[in-house]
C-alpha cells in the first residue's frame, strides 16, 4: 500500500489536506488533532500527523484547513430527491391524507422526466452543500436521475420505484422489474451509481409482487429498499388484510437479510427485533420525517445495542422539509434521548457513525467509503468549526452535531473530485436552479388545487 512506502521515499499525489482535526469514523479510532489525509486517483491515504504526512508524500498541491475537521462525506440513505420541487406543498398533514389526496395526485398531474430532472439537481445542489456525498433515492423517472446524478459527480443508489398501481414511469410491478434490469445493464460499471430495487411499502405492493420481486433479485443480486412500518396504523391494517405484521410477511416472503434496508420502522416488538437483529436487516432512520408526518419514533437506541446497524436520511423535502443531514443528525441525536428517556442514548459521536460508516454500510458500501481509511473512495467534506455557535471547540464531534449549522460545509469530494469549495458549488448553476425553481412552483400552482389551496 502507497501509505506504507518507507518514510525517505515520498509518494507522489494530487492533493494533501491537513488539518485541525480529523475523525475517521472507523470504529475504536479516536478523533485525531493535526492530521492529514492525501487524494490521488480518486483514493484516500492516510490519516497520518501532519508532520508524518508531509515526509511522505510530495503533494502537488496542499490545502491547509488550520481550524476545520475532516470527516467521511455524509450518507443520506433515504431520499426522494425529485420531490423537492414538491418541499412545502402540501404540509401539516397525516401521511395518508397527505399520499392520497395530495402527493400522488399532484404526481400523477406534474411528473414527467423533466420535473425528476429538475428536482433532483436542486436536491442535488442541496445536499453537497450540506455534507452529503452520497444519497439514496427511490423516484419516478430513475433514467432521468441517474443522468443528472452522473452529471453532477455524486454517488447515488438508486432505487427503481415499485409499486402495484400504475405510475408514469411504469404500467404495473413487472415493467418495472423489466426497467430496472435496462438500467443495471446501463449503470454497471459506473463508479457512482448502484442500483436497487425500491419497492414502494408493504401495503402498496402485494404477495405475488414479492415473489417476482425475489426472482428477480436472484437474477440482479441488487439490494431492496423499502418503507416498514412507517406508522402503527400499517401494521394495524397489514394484521387486518394479511393476519400478520408487515415485517412478518416480508420475513416469511424471504426478503429480509442484509441486502434489505427497512426505512422508518418505527413500529417494533420483541419479534421484529429478533427478525431484524437475525437476518441481519439494515434500518434507516428518517427522523424528521417520521416527527413531521406524526408516524411514530423509531427506537433508534434500543435497535443498536440489539446490534441492529441503523442509518440515517432524510426522506423526501415533501415530508422534511430540507434534505440537511447535518439537522438530520441533531435530531436523531435528541430524539434518541427523548424517545428512551436516557441523555445518554447516541452519544455525539455515534450520531455522526450513523450518518456516515453505518450509512455507507447500509447501502452495501462499506468498504469503499463511510470512513477515511486509507485506499478507501477519496468521499470527505471538511467543516469550519471557528464561528461564534462552534467555539470554543472542546470535542469536534459535539461540536459537529450540537451546535454547528450546515453552512459550516466548506469543502467536499466524490471520488477525490472537489464538488464544493469554500463554500461554493462546483459546477452548479445556482441562479439557473432558482429561476427554474420558481418556474416549476408557478406551473403547478397554476394547474393543481392543491397548489392554489397552500
Ligand atoms: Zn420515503
Amino acid at each position: 500500500m502507497p501509505s506504507h512506502a518507507p518514510p525517505g521515499t515520498p509518494l507522489d499525489v494530487e492533493l494533501l489536506i491537513e488539518a485541525r482535526w480529523v475523525l475517521p469514523m472507523s470504529e475504536g479510532l479516536p478523533t485525531l488533532d493535526d492530521h492529514a489525509v492525501a487524494i490521488d486517483a480518486g483514493r484516500l491515504l492516510g490519516p497520518w500527523p501532519i508532520e508524518e504526512a508531509r515526509r511522505r508524500v510530495r503533494a502537488r498541491r496542499v490545502l491547509a484547513l488550520g481550524h476545520h475537521a475532516l470527516l467521511p462525506g455524509l450518507v443520506n440513505a433515504h431520499n426522494h430527491a425529485g420531490m423537492s420541487l414538491m418541499r412545502g406543498f402540501a404540509d401539516d398533514l397525516p401521511l395518508m391524507t397527505w399520499l392520497n389526496e395530495h402527493i400522488w395526485p399532484a404526481e400523477a398531474a406534474h411528473v414527467n422526466p423533466r420535473f425528476v430532472a429538475d428536482g433532483t439537481r436542486l436536491a442535488i445542489a442541496e445536499m453537497l452543500r450540506s455534507g452529503t456525498t452520497t444519497f439514496a433515492d427511490m423516484y419516478l423517472a430513475p433514467e432521468a436521475v441517474a443522468e443528472v446524478v452522473a452529471q453532477a459527480g455524486i454517488r447515488t443508489q438508486l432505487c427503481t420505484p415499485l409499486i402495484d398501481f400504475p405510475t408514469p414511469w411504469a404500467a404495473d410491478f413487472g415493467t418495472g422489474l423489466e426497467r430496472t434490469r435496462a438500467l443495471v445493464e446501463r449503470y454497471r460499471d459506473h463508479p457512482l451509481i448502484e442500483l436497487a430495487f425500491g419497492p414502494h411499502a408493504p401495503y402498496t405492493v402485494g404477495d405475488d409482487s414479492l415473489r417476482r420481486l425475489l426472482e428477480a433479485r436472484e437474477r440482479l443480486d441488487l439490494p431492496v429498499q423499502m418503507h416498514v412500518h412507517e406508522t402503527a396504523d400499517e401494521v394495524e391494517q397489514g394484521l387486518a388484510k394479511h393476519g400478520k405484521r408487515p415485517l412478518q410477511r416480508l420475513f416469511e416472503a424471504g426478503l429480509l437479510g442484509e441486502r434489505f434496508q427497512a426505512v422508518h420502522v418505527t413500529q417494533v416488538d420483541d419479534t421484529d427485533l429478533a427478525m431484524l437483529r437475525e437476518t441481519g436487516t439494515q434500518v434507516i432512520h428518517c427522523p424528521q420525517s417520521n416527527l413531521k408526518l406524526a408516524s411514530g419514533f423509531c427506537p433508534v437506541e434500543r435497535l443498536r445495542r440489539a446490534g441492529v446497524n441503523v442509518a440515517l436520511g432524510t426522506d423526501g423535502a415533501a415530508s422534511n422539509n430540507d434534505l440537511d443531514m447535518i439537522d438530520e443528525l441533531r435530531s436523531a441525536a435528541l430524539l434518541a434521548k427523548g424517545v428512551s428517556g436516557d441523555a445518554a442514548a447516541l452519544p455525539a459521536i455515534e450520531a455522526l457513525a450513523m450518518a456516515t460508516r453505518d450509512g455507507a454500510h447500509a447501502l452495501g458500501l462499506g468498504d469503499r467509503i463511510g470512513q477515511l481509511r486509507d485506499g478507501f473512495e477519496a468521499d470527505l467534506i471538511a467543516v469550519d468549526l471557528q464561528a461564534v455557535n462552534t467555539l470554543p471547540v472542546h470535542h469536534p464531534a459535539s461540536a459537529i452535531v450540537y451546535a454547528m449549522n450546515s453552512r459550516q460545509v466548506s469543502h467536499s469530494w466524490v471520488a477525490g473530485r472537489p464538488r464544493l469549495v469554500d463554500g461554493i458549488l462546483c459546477d452548479s448553476d445556482v441562479e439557473a436552479l432558482t429561476r427554474m425553481a420558481m418556474e416549476q412552483q408557478r406551473a403547478m400552482a397554476a394547474t393543481s388545487q392543491s397548489g392554489e389551496a397552500q
